[in-house]
């Protein structure tokens, strides 16, 4: 029984030590990226692609989401699930944002010049970014001599959830620069809808896992219908993330959904697939 009692302890400690040496090791990887990222934002190892926002109706494109990877010298393309959260839990999420913001209006001004002069491109915040950053954000918009509807910010319904008075401030100082708002990812976050009354949101982005079952499932049928008809009675559009098939599509035209975004139109692309790919759209539309 004593040696039966000494192995369970032994047991018992070589799981806690097995368990300290994984976080530990999951600790070491994340403040390893961490070293890594800060890095290769001075070595420019960062790029966007560019995902086509289409208007359902007709098949046009004037819009597209800025999605962020990193090309690791040793570990090829990185993709933001594996960096961001740890950028977060530091100030480098703020660089982060700060050059995706730069490097999305230097294209939006290309775009705008050589395609369309209303092209507007969609980016992403973090709510762990500083929103008092955007400030400079609308400066540089008025330096490159654009239109602030130049500009969509994703934000999450979390953000707007705990409000403090300066996020709001600088949201609506924002919005007066033209600069348009979408929530992405909704339906997802903590459902309270009461800042669609404080805030002047510009776009819904339902959350694709609402729209991968639409065929099957008639009750993500009739929360994407309900959701189509709040936002255009409270005046904003709805863009449906997450469109993989030709028959989602359909259902969502028929609902009246004004955008779809999604592997059905394309993948994300880089700036010269992107542009090829306007290309091949305007001509088939
Ligand atoms: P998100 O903003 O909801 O972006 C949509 C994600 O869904 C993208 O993943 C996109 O590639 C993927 N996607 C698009 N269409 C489809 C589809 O038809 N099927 C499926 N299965 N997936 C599709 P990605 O690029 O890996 O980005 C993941 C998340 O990382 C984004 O989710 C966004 O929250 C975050 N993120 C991306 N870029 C940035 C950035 O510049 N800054 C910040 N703060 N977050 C970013
Ligand atoms: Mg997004
Ligand atoms: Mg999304
Ligand atoms: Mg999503």
């Amino acid at each position: 029984a004593d040696q039966a009692m000494y192995a369970a302890k032994n047991n018992g400690r070589n799981c806690c030590s097995y368990f300290t040496s994984n976080m530990r090791k999951a600790t070491e990887t994340r403040s390893r990226i961490a070293y890594e990222l800060r890095h290769a934002l001075r070595e420019q190892q960062l790029f966007l692609m560019y995902q086509p926002i289409v208007k359902l109706a007709t098949g046009s494109i004037h819009k597209a989401e800025a999605l962020v990877r990193w090309q690791h010298p040793e570990r090829g393309t990185v993709f933001p699930v594996e960096f961001i959260s740890i950028a977060e839990e530091s100030n480098l999420i703020s660089e982060i944002g700060d050059w995706v913001f730069k490097q999305a209006v230097n294209q939006v001004a290309a775009w705008q010049a050589n395609y369309d002069t209303n092209f507007q491109i969609s980016i992403n915040k973090s709510p762990k970014q500083f929103i008092s950053r955007m400030s400079d954000w609308v400066d540089h918009l008025h330096e490159q001599k654009l239109d602030g509807h130049s500009i969509i910010v994703e934000i999450t319904e979390n953000l707007l959830l705990d409000v403090h008075e300066l996020v709001v401030k600088q949201l609506l100082n924002f919005r007066d620069a033209g600069v348009q708002v979408a929530i992405d990812d909704f339906g997802t976050g903590y459902s309270s809808l009461s800042y669609l009354k404080k805030f002047d949101i510009d776009y819904l982005k339902i959350d694709q896992s609402f729209i991968s079952n639409l065929d099957s499932r008639s009750n993500d049928r009739i929360l994407c219908e309900a959701v189509i008809t709040m936002a255009h009675r409270l005046g904003m559009k709805v863009i449906a993330e997450g469109v993989e098939t030709n028959s989602q599509k359909q259902l969502l035209i028929a609902m009246g959904c004004d955008y779809g975004q999604g592997y059905f139109f394309s993948k994300p692309l880089t700036t010269e697939n992107f542009e090829t790919f306007l290309q091949h759209n305007a001509a088939i539309n």
